[in-house]
């Protein structure tokens, strides 16, 4: 494990084996490098002027990852009561709080209510209905649909609305006494297209113009998560991304519009690096099978939907092809296929980089295994 792997800094790496070499923690768990977390967030909307960060609680709702965030100042963005009661142990002040799911619960509603959150996304009548009878008066924002494409994880068609229904929304919470302040997207996780950003944005110029020649002047663009990290492959940096959403930003909003930005996996996916153990391995006709603490079930969810992890070993061994396999009994338990590693031995550690979003946050603790632990280093 000498060997720093690819697209992991030197010092995270160095920080994970001693953390390992000291500990005597029981595999699997989480280990977050606080310096990436901070190097990101500091990162994130420097490109973009007049920006707002509101990290996307969902990636990764860890208590100490949510209390380190905190002391960073940034803001949160969230979905739910339980995501809310979180942040309400910090004491974190509501305007620093927004909640961009466009179907709120009743339940989350009233409690963010409140708490003093004051900041909604919607895409429906009846969700207008709603608000302007649990929250009167908040500010809120409707969500578009945006091209998804190129984003590992697409979302666009359970939530967004076309322009011209977007415009009909935000008159209606107008006349229900709500206050219309923007528009809000997401061009898809793991979005490895930067145009995709663009063809956003010019949406949401036609959504702004719109409104403002109906009466309603618009003063911030919500342009979601999205950002990429990098699993296997190189992916463009933030500032590359920044510089052509900056450019877009200039060409159609007026200087005083305020650009928020919810990144999930970009704050916190590269922070994270699974520490597992082999279980066992086997033939299985002309397979080779490897068996992790770690699965499908317990961290790995992200693997069904096609994300793809690097695997570290320290063996030496010749490389072979792998099916790589959880803990779990279950046959949907299989996190990758012909991965290309050399051959480990049951007990040897393996390690997985870029694991620090939508791993613990999607954990079950199916067929008895337990949510591992996450752990700030
Ligand atoms: C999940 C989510 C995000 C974060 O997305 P990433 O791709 O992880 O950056 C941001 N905004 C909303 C509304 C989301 O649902």
């Amino acid at each position: 494990m000498k060997d720093t792997p690819e697209f992991v800094s030197k010092e995270t790496w160095d920080k994970v084996l001693n953390y390992i070499a000291r500990s005597d923690e029981e595999t699997p768990y989480l280990l977050i490098d606080k310096d990436v977390v901070r190097d990101k967030v500091s990162r994130i909307g420097k490109g973009i002027r007049n920006s707002k960060l509101f990290y996307a609680v969902k990636a990764n709702p860890d208590e100490n990852v949510l209390g380190y965030i905190n002391s960073l100042g940034a803001g949160f963005e969230i979905a739910s009561e339980g995501e809310l009661r979180i942040l309400a142990k910090f004491g974190v002040e509501p305007e620093r709080i927004i909640t961009s799911n466009p179907m709120k619960t009743y339940k989350f509603l009233q409690e963010a209510v409140d708490y003093g959150v004051n900041m909604f996304s919607y895409d429906s009548i009846a969700e207008v209905e709603k608000m302007a009878k649990y929250a009167p008066g908040a500010d809120v924002y409707v969500r578009i649909a945006v091209p998804n494409e190129g984003s590992e994880w697409p979302l666009s068609k359970k939530f967004g609305v076309e322009v011209e229904e977007a415009v009909g929304l935000l008159k209606a919470a107008k006349e229900s006494g709500l206050n219309p302040i923007g528009i809000t997207f997401h061009v898809g996780s793991q979005c490895t297209n930067v145009y995709n950003w663009n063809s956003a944005l010019e949406k949401a110029r036609e959504v702004y113009q719109s409104a403002e020649a109906s009466g309603i002047k618009l003063k911030m663009v919500d342009i979601g998560g999205g950002y990429p990290i990098k699993y296997l492959k190189n992916v463009a940096e933030i500032e590359t991304i920044e510089e052509k959403i900056d450019k877009a930003v200039r060409e159609k909003f007026s200087d005083d519009v305020e650009i928020f930005i919810e990144p999930g996996r970009a704050v916190i996916g590269d922070a994270g690096i699974f520490v597992s153990t082999v279980t066992g391995k086997a033939v299985r006709g002309d397979e080779n099978w490897l068996y992790i603490d770690v699965g499908v079930f317990n961290g790995l969810m992200e693997s069904i939907g096609g994300i793809k992890y690097n695997y570290v070993v320290g063996s030496k061994n010749d490389p072979k092809l792998w099916t790589i396999a959880g803990p779990s009994c279950d046959s949907m338990d299989v996190i990758d296929r012909e991965v290309e590693l050399p051959e480990p031995e049951p007990g040897n550690m393996i390690l997985l980089p870029s694991t620090g979003a939508y791993t613990i946050s999607y954990a079950s603790e199916f067929n008895g295994f337990s949510i591992p632990r996450t752990i700030l280093i």
